[in-house]
Order: C-alpha cells, then sequence, then structure tokens
C-alpha cells in the first residue's frame, strides 16, 4: 500500500509551489496525497511568516496532529511530523525546543531534501534513537537543480519559479531573514522547465518570485538576462498562450518592463504592483525604495504602453508612526489609481524585524478601523471594474468544472474567476481551451458569462 502525505499550506502562492514541489519529490519515494492528517504517514506544515500570529497558529495546529500521531502510536503506526516553510525558517530551534513531536524543521531552501530527511528520521525511530532533524541552510542553487528532475502534472495552469529571496529589507518584512538574500536562476534552467510545463499542456505560466522583476538570471553565453528578455522568449515555446508574473516591486518596473505589456501579446493586462501606503513619510520608514511619484508615473507609463491594464496591489495600514493624514493620503492614491483588485492588512510587528521596534505603534482599534475604511473602498472599485466588463467577449482559460452541473471556472485576461455556463458542450473538450466568453453579470469578487 502506497504511503500518504498530507500537507498543510500556509500563506502565498510562494508556499503553494513550494507545497506542490514537495509533493512532487515525494511521489518519487512512492508517497501519494491525502486531504486528511489521520491517514497520513507524513504530515508536512509548509508555514508562512507574513501574517499575524503566523508562529501561534503553527503551534496550535503542532497541538492538533499531536493528538492524532499519539493515536495512531497506540494502534502500532508510527507518523512524521515535519515543519517546513518561512516560520521553520526563521524559528526552527525554537520549534524543536517547544515541540518534541516535531520531528524534523527545514527551511524553504532545503525541501528537495525531504526524501533524504524523511528517510532518515523513520530509520532513527525503528533503532528507537532521537529522530530529530534541523535543516535550515539558505544555498538556493541546489534545490532548484534537484527539483528539476520532477515529474511534471498534466493541467492548463502552472507557477514557475524564477528567483527567491530578497535584498530590499523593508523594515516590516522576514523575506529577506527567511528566504535569504536575492537569486536568480540560470535562463537555461528557466527554459528546461518553461518547455516541461508546455508539452504537458500548460497555457498560462505564472513567473513567480518574492521580487520576481529583479530576475537578473544568467544566459548560456553568460550575458545576464531581465524579465523582459526571459518573458519574450518565453512567450515562444509553442503552447504558452498566457504569461503572468508576481510579485513585482515598483522600484523594478523598468521601462523596458513595461514596453513588454505593449510588444508581446501572450503578456497578460494584470499586474499586481504592492504600492503599501500612500504616505511619503510612511514609505520613507517601510524603506521601500520607492515614493508615491514614482509609484503614479509607473502606473500612467504602464496605462500608456496597456490601456485596460487591471492593476492590483498590497496595502499595510497602521504601520508605526501612520497619522490619520498619512491614511487620508492611502485612501487619496487608492481613489487616484483605481485597483481592479487588492489585499490589505493591518501592520503587525514580526520579531527580528525593524519596524517591530519602531516607536509609535500604532493602536489595534484605529488600525482596524482604518482598514475597514480601505477595504470598503477597494471593494467598490474591484465591484465597478468587474461591472465594466458587463456586455462585453473576454478570452477565458477554462481550467476547471464549475460549482454547478452545465458550468466551467475559468480567468479572464484580468485575473478575474469567471463562472462560465457550458450549457450541452462537453467540458472535457474546454479543459484548457481559451474560449470567447459574453459577460452578463459582474459581482464583488467574480464574473459570468456565456460561451460567445
Ligand atoms: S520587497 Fe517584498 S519581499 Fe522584499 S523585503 Fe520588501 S516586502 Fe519583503
Amino acid at each position: 500500500m502506497k504511503k500518504k502525505l498530507f500537507i498543510k499550506t500556509y500563506g502565498c502562492q510562494m508556499n503553494v509551489y513550494d507545497s506542490e514541489r514537495m509533493i512532487d519529490v515525494m511521489a518519487m519515494e512512492g508517497y501519494e496525497e491525502t486531504d486528511s492528517p489521520e491517514n497520513a504517514d507524513l504530515v508536512v506544515l509548509n508555514t508562512c511568516h507574513i501574517r499575524e500570529k503566523a508562529a501561534e497558529k503553527v503551534y496550535s495546529d503542532i497541538g492538533r496532529i499531536r493528538k492524532i500521531k499519539d493515536t495512531k502510536k497506540k494502534n502500532g503506526e508510527e507518523m512524521v511530523l515535519a515543519v517546513g516553510g518561512c516560520v521553520a525558517q526563521a524559528e526552527g530551534a525554537e520549534i524543536m525546543k517547544r515541540a518534541p513531536v516535531v520531528d524534523m524543521v527545514f527551511g524553504p531552501q532545503t525541501y528537495h531534501n525531504l526524501p533524504k530527511m524523511v528517510e532518515k528520521s523513520i530509520s532513527l525511530k525503528a533503532k528507537g534513537e532521537k529522530s530529530r532533524i534541523l535543516d535550515t541552510d539558505l544555498s538556493v542553487d541546489e534545490k532548484f537543480d534537484q527539483l528539476s528532475k520532477k515529474a511534471v502534472k498534466k493541467k492548463p495552469t502552472a507557477f514557475l519559479t524564477i528567483q527567491e529571496g530578497c535584498d530590499k529589507f523593508c523594515t516590516y518584512c522576514v523575506v529577506p531573514y527567511t528566504r535569504g538574500s536575492e537569486f536568480s536562476r540560470k535562463v537555461d534552467d528557466v527554459m528546461k522547465d518553461a518547455i516541461k510545463l508546455a508539452e504537458a499542456g500548460v497555457v498560462e505560466v505564472t513567473l513567480l518570485g518574492q521580487n520576481v522583476n529583479a530576475y537578473h538570471g544568467t544566459s548560456a553565453d553568460g550575458e545576464e538576462w531581465g524579465l523582459p528578455e526571459l518573458i519574450t522568449k518565453l512567450a515562444k515555446i509553442d503552447g504558452f498562450e498566457r504569461i503572468r508574473y508576481t510579485t513585482s516591486h515598483p522600484h523594478d518596473m523598468t521601462d523596458d518592463l513595461i514596453n513588454v505589456h505593449g510588444t508581446v501579446k501572450e503578456c497578460m493586462p494584470y499586474l499586481h504592483l504592492p504600492v503599501q501606503a500612500g504616505s511619503d513619510k510612511v514609505l520613507k520608514a517601510m524603506n521601500r525604495s520607492h515614493n508615491t511619484a514614482t509609484y503614479k508615473k509607473t502606473i500612467a507609463d504602464l496605462r500608456k504602453i496597456c490601456p485596460d491594464l487591471a492593476l492590483s496591489g498590497d496595502f499595510i495600514v497602521g504601520f508605526p508612526g501612520e497619522t490619520d493624514e498619512d491614511f487620508e493620503q492611502t485612501m487619496e492614491l487608492v481613489r487616484e489609481v483605481t485597483y481592479a483588485q487588492a489585499y490589505s492588512f493591518k501592520f503587525s510587528s514580526r520579531p527580528g524585524t525593524p519596524a517591530a521596534d519602531m516607536d509609535s505603534q500604532v493602536a489595534e482599534d484605529v488600525k482596524s478601523q482604518r482598514l475597514t475604511k480601505l477595504q470598503a473602498l477597494l471593494k467598490t472599485q474591484q465591484m465597478d471594474f468587474n461591472k465594466s466588463v458587463v456586455g462585453k467577449t473576454l478570452s477565458v482559460l477554462i481550467e476547471n468544472t464549475g460549482k454547478t452541473p452545465g458550468t466551467a471556472f475559468g480567468r479572464s485576461p484580468y485575473m478575474q474567476a469567471v463562472q462560465v455556463s457550458i450549457g450541452d458542450a462537453d467540458f472535457d473538450q474546454l479543459k484548457g481551451k481559451i474560449v470567447d466568453v459574453l459577460i452578463k453579470e459582474g459581482g464583488p469578487f467574480n464574473i459570468q458569462g456565456v460561451l460567445a
């Protein structure tokens, strides 16, 4: 009987990507995925340090898994419990100390070693020896070498990591500490993985990196390529009809990259470009290396090249020292720029980051009030954007079946979730195809239409 693997993924798309790769590497060792920890021989908590109280949530999940592990042990079954990801990287030794039930802790750059770690843990357990392993090395190169050998699943969309880590050191962020300094994969290695994805039927590829538009990979002839060159080359791969990239930093939106949105038709008219705040004073305290004027100029340049660009962003409210006036400037910027969708959060301090020790922390109730106000505005803008496409015919990539019979789920070029009525059409014939959909309705979170 095949061994079973349960993975809980917290946080961002990088973590979703990493979890998929863990499933791939463990599949090669004969493990198959299960959706319940009770059935699992191996449980992995792939953690994220970005959200509030991240570590506490992990400890509470460890507590739940401990009970399952104890029950299994009473029944003579062993379970390996592993904690990976950014909390593991930041607090690995502490987790080992505080949670003896955890068998192994590994950082985001070492999960290619998961099979070896699991094997070692199991063999140490069998000998009755201490089976605890801690691996939080930060060198990235080897990880990608190992992962490129993985099998590729058949599906129309895929993530492809091209870059990891960050050197920007925004004062609120743990990424430079948990993912390490910036690393760009070699052009040839990215191309090899991309060709494998296209051969497996991937139509839409999303290039991933913590600071993806800072990409500077080396080509075979030793030249440095930026993201514009890479996207242009990837667009020539047979089968790729859509290319997206995330997450970008305003500082690295070069003119060449902006131009790609006008010259490469496969580059979708959608961009996630976090600004974080609308006050230059706050942006400076965040060490964001852009200000509102440079950000607005970038958006204007993008919209000149790609007039229908759908913009997405991230916002943090209640950063230390943020006054009512600073917050009002954020609201003003949102009104001026307008977003098709956005993510917004209250500032929450991460131990070890400069912002955690800053004076003038903003009171929780003030943060909550500001967030409510900002989210109401962003929600209205998202609704307006979704309504603006009603009556238009959009090209939609069909990814999955819909919630009800006779419907399918897909994405518009602008990343909108689309529920498509397909009538009597055969879903299997539509899956992975880009079809014309006449949009009939636009709601706050999705749009609906019929095959045109
Ligand atoms: S650019 Fe992004 S990943 Fe890098 S430190 Fe700032 S917020 Fe973190």
